[in-house]
């Protein structure tokens, strides 16, 4: 019942955006989405205005591997510049649903094929790099915001001179889970615990707005070799 309430609201929802603002530009949007969430904590959302557009317009913007050409996705700011171990070790935190435990694995077996990075199940000791992944619940601020929050993560380092130990965070808001418990949300989050900022290209994992992407880019590659092969 939940759950059919809340599909209602987004078609209310759809509803409210379609008058207030009819055929709207998608582009300047994620631009302005992109500038904000690079100033602090950066959630992952699903925009619901670009997927109502997308639906209006019939258009879709795409980035092809070759735009991309030798593009490399950021470094998180804490991993800039330092030294880390490609090693991590990680745990689910005892209230994460099977659902949710699925995509982060599904995310866990894509990195590990990489060869950059070794993740493996355990706790890891104070001088060793961790990842913890969590579940929370938040729900959207003002009923005309435009987005939903599906997932929060990152990198937390500690310094020491020009090695850092990475003490990380991947979580998913279960209070959207048909929207958050995704392959794609699980891949983004893992990203930016991993040390992967936003990318401004959409075959990217680490887009700031959920496109379904699953697969990591070329671009996403060469941003972890960045981190860890030095
Ligand atoms: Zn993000």
């Amino acid at each position: 019942m939940r759950k059919n309430s809340w599909i209602a609201w987004l078609v209310v929802l759809a509803g409210i955006f379609t008058v207030v603002q009819i055929n709207p530009q998608i582009v300047p949007q994620v631009k302005s989405e992109l500038k904000s969430a690079n100033d602090q904590i950066q959630p992952y959302v699903y925009l619901i205005k670009a997927n109502i557009d997308e639906k209006i317009s019939g258009q879709r913007q795409t980035t092809t591997e070759k735009q991309v050409g030798k593009a490399v996705t950021p470094v998180e700011e804490p991993l800039q510049g330092m030294t880390t171990s490609n090693i991590y070790y990680y745990h689910f935190k005892s209230n994460v649903p099977e659902s949710a435990q699925q995509v982060f694995k599904y995310a866990i077996d894509q990195y590990n094929q990489t060869g950059i990075v070794k993740l493996l199940p355990g706790q890891a000791d104070s001088d060793q790099n961790s990842v913890t992944f969590f579940i929370y619940h938040k729900k959207i601020e003002n009923v005309m915001s435009s987005s939903v929050e599906l997932g929060n993560g990152g990198p937390s380092a500690l310094q020491l001179n020009d090695y850092a130990i990475n003490t990380s965070q991947a979580g998913l808001n279960m209070t959207y889970p048909t929207l958050s418990v995704k392959k794609s949300v699980a891949m983004h989050e893992l990203g930016h615990a991993l040390g992967l900022a936003h990318s401004s290209y959409t075959n990217s994992v680490m887009y700031p707005v959920d496109q379904g992407v699953s697969q990591l880019s070329e671009a996403d590659l060469n941003g972890l070799k960045n981190i860890y092969n030095k």
